[in-house]
């Protein structure tokens, strides 16, 4: 549509049209617009009990689909990888999630080795991790005697070479939620599994909210590139034919694994084995 002299597309009308021209990331189902957040509020604000930084003044929208109630922002649809480094995984950017650099790699790592002591693999499995970050959860899977180990980050170099079908066990731990394209990722990890492996990834799902009263989950939080919050319905929707996602654990962790194999964990013992990496975890 053209704008010019004359033709002044206000506000309301601009948002009106884009909700007609936004379908759902994952099932493509028409959304509706449910409200801006600032793109400096952050996912600590709540712990720290207030805000960690002042609002920049640049309004997020945010979407909602009408059908598996997935809530992303498409602002970031034309943003590139350097512009994801320099506005939101910046020098800054531990300010906004103290326990990425130690406490949730380390915390992961050790509930990872609690589950697999508590299953019935043979030995120590090979493991890849998806978004590895600063590889703190592979050192700390080495510490515990892992060998056999990779890591992927968009924003790291780690290993390199073709790693499909190598892995017992991949992870993907706090990815899903920043990312636009989350079937990719889904389809990449699988694609790592060894026939027979196991899939663990973690992103809170959307908890039972109004609609006016959603955008206000800590959660949802744009300083943090959290994009994209799914629930239990677009996680299903995401999982390949052959395939089952097990959502049964804890609102925090997930499993898909080929529907046609036992996997070697009950989700009692991942639950089990599970610790909240976040302090003084709300929800
Ligand atoms: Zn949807």
């Amino acid at each position: 549509m053209m704008s010019g002299p004359g033709s002044y597309i206000g506000m309301e009308t601009l948002k009106s049209l884009s909700e007609k021209t936004i379908s759902c990331l994952v099932c493509y189902h028409p959304v509706t617009y449910i409200g801006d957040i600032d793109s400096n509020r952050s996912a600590a604000d709540a712990f720290v009990g207030k805000r960690v930084f002042r609002d920049y003044g640049e309004p997020i929208p945010y979407h909602q689909c009408t059908s598996c109630k997935l809530i992303f922002s498409n602002h970031y649809a034309s943003w590139c990888d350097e512009d994801y480094s320099q506005f939101i995984y910046n020098s800054d950017y531990h300010l906004v999630d103290p326990p990425f650099e130690n406490e949730r790699p380390i915390s992961n790592a050790e509930w990872l080795h609690r589950c697999i002591l508590s299953g019935n693999l043979a030995g120590k499995p090979s493991i890849l991790d998806y978004g590895a970050g600063n590889g703190r959860f592979l050192q700390e899977l080495q510490q515990l005697g892992y060998q056999d180990l990779a890591g992927i980050d968009k924003f790291c170099s780690f290993s390199r070479g073709d790693l499909s079908n190598q892995y017992d066990i991949v992870t993907c731990f706090e990815v899903l939620e920043h990312s636009l394209d989350p079937a990719q990722i889904i389809k990449d990890c699988i694609n790592f599994l060894k026939e027979g492996g196991t899939f663990f990834f973690s992103t809170l799902l959307l908890p039972q909210y109004s609609q006016s009263e959603v955008l206000s989950w800590w959660y949802i939080a744009p300083r943090n590139g959290h994009i994209c919050i799914h629930t239990e319905e677009s996680l299903q929707k995401l999982t390949p034919p052959g395939f089952q996602v097990d959502c049964s654990s804890f609102r925090d962790i997930h499993t898909i694994a080929r529907s046609d194999v036992s996997l070697p964990f009950s989700m009692e013992q991942i639950a089990h084995a599970r610790r909240p990496y976040l302090p003084g975890k709300k929800s």
